[in-house]
């Protein structure tokens, strides 16, 4: 995460997010100050044609969307990227899951390019197979794994896919989630939900109506998770203790703030932040509900969002007819996101011209297969 001291907005006004370059990679990278950036990307793109297709995460620097073939959250930029078997070389400019997700999704023959291997999930990363595993040990020893459905967010690891779709499990986003538990709860009594435990309590206690006591959190760093036999049996939500380190950021308090400094405010907040913003909010939904309802806002509604910085950035400037605030006092950006940069886009591009295929994303055959278990799962509910 990067964070720079700022006053609370007005957005609009070109902060640079450039604070944090990339990391080292094989290759020559290009030096971020070579005026001729922009160019040589354009260049290696139209060299490359339809062979090429790069995928842009909403997440992503400006600099970087520029040359995104399309844009997205993480589920909807892999189905892009499975509707188009054609395409030799899918570019993703996202993190390392979303990556691994477009390749499961993908053909053998297409090969996922992700421009900076630095570029993971704080967040996904709190979730390791071997921790995953011990949990689902402890819950059998208290005699009820067979009544736990493992549901993972897509915002994990492959292999936390796999684990779900060996155990009877499912993915979800954060747009179907609630659809998602709903399934869950007709097949088991509990839900273990990984890895953030803000959209599982979230989604559980406002959209499902479990009660806030029934929702137990388990921590990968203590023995047993910190929790009795007792506690497990008596929970209906096991909730692994992951977090976005952006969204875990906003506060209720700054929602009090800025509701007291801007008449008419609307508190407009992802499902990945804490439970006490999300009941402070005016809306909550996803990346692509949030896009939605600001540009179906109407002319002069002010609104402060509770998502990474890019965005909202990008928000307050394809709409200088609304006014639009950072839900926090502090600039910060999702700082892995940040990792892809064009430098390192135009590096991948090149190589791909040259015939070299670098920083490939290849998940293993069986956690593949496992994982497009849990994912099928998902794809088969209603709408989606
Ligand atoms: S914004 Fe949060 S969940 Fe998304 S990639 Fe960054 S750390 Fe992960």
């Amino acid at each position: 995460m990067t964070t720079v001291d700022l006053p609370l907005l007005p957005l609009g006004r070109g902060v640079d997010p450039n604070s944090e370059r990339g990391v080292d990679c094989p290759g020559d990278l290009p030096p971020a100050s070579d005026p001729d950036l922009v160019a040589r990307a354009r260049a290696a793109k139209e060299k490359l044609g339809e062979r090429v297709f790069v995928l842009g995460h909403h997440y992503q620097r400006d600099e970087v969307i520029q040359f995104a073939d399309v844009t997205g959250d993480s589920f909807k930029l892999a189905r892009d990227a499975a509707a188009r078997p054609d395409a030799e070389y899918i570019v993703f400019c996202g993190v390392h899951f979303m990556a691994e997700s477009a390749d499961i999704l993908t053909t053998d023959e297409q090969q996922v390019v992700l421009p900076d291997l630095a570029a993971g999930c704080s967040m996904a990363d709190m979730a390791r197979l071997q921790q995953v595993e011990s949990a689902w040990e402890a819950l059998e020893a208290a005699g009820i794994a067979d009544q736990v459905v493992p549901v993972t967010y897509m915002n994990s690891s492959a292999d936390i896919k796999a684990f779900c779709g060996r155990h009877g499990g499912v993915v979800c986003t954060s747009s179907n989630a609630e659809t998602v538990l709903e399934w869950a709860f007709e097949r088991g009594s509990k839900v273990m939900f990984l890895p953030d435990q803000h959209l599982g309590r979230n989604t559980a206690v406002l959209k499902l109506g479990i009660p806030l006591e029934k929702n137990v959190v388990w921590n990968p760093r203590l023995a047993n998770g910190g929790l009795t036999a007792e506690q497990l049996q008596d929970a209906t939500m096991i909730l692994w203790q992951g977090h976005c380190s952006v969204h875990g950021r906003f506060s209720p308090d700054t929602v009090d703030e800025l509701r007291a400094e801007i008449p008419g405010v609307q508190i407009l907040v992802h499902p990945e932040c804490q439970h006490e913003v999300v009941l402070k909010a005016d809306l909550v939904g996803s990346t692509e509900f949030i896009i939605k309802t600001i540009a179906e806002a109407p002319a002069g509604s002010a609104w402060a969002i509770g998502t990474e910085l890019n965005l909202v950035q990008r928000l307050a400037n394809a709409h200088p007819d609304k006014r639009i605030v950072f839900l926090d006092r502090t600039v910060c950006y999702c700082s892995t996101m940040n990792r892809i940069d064009l430098p390192h886009l135009v590096w991948a591009l090149e190589s791909l011209v040259e015939g070299t295929v670098v920083n490939k994303i290849e998940v293993d055959p069986q956690t593949q297969a496992e994982a497009t278990v849990a994912l099928q799962r998902m794809l088969d509910l209603p709408g989606k």
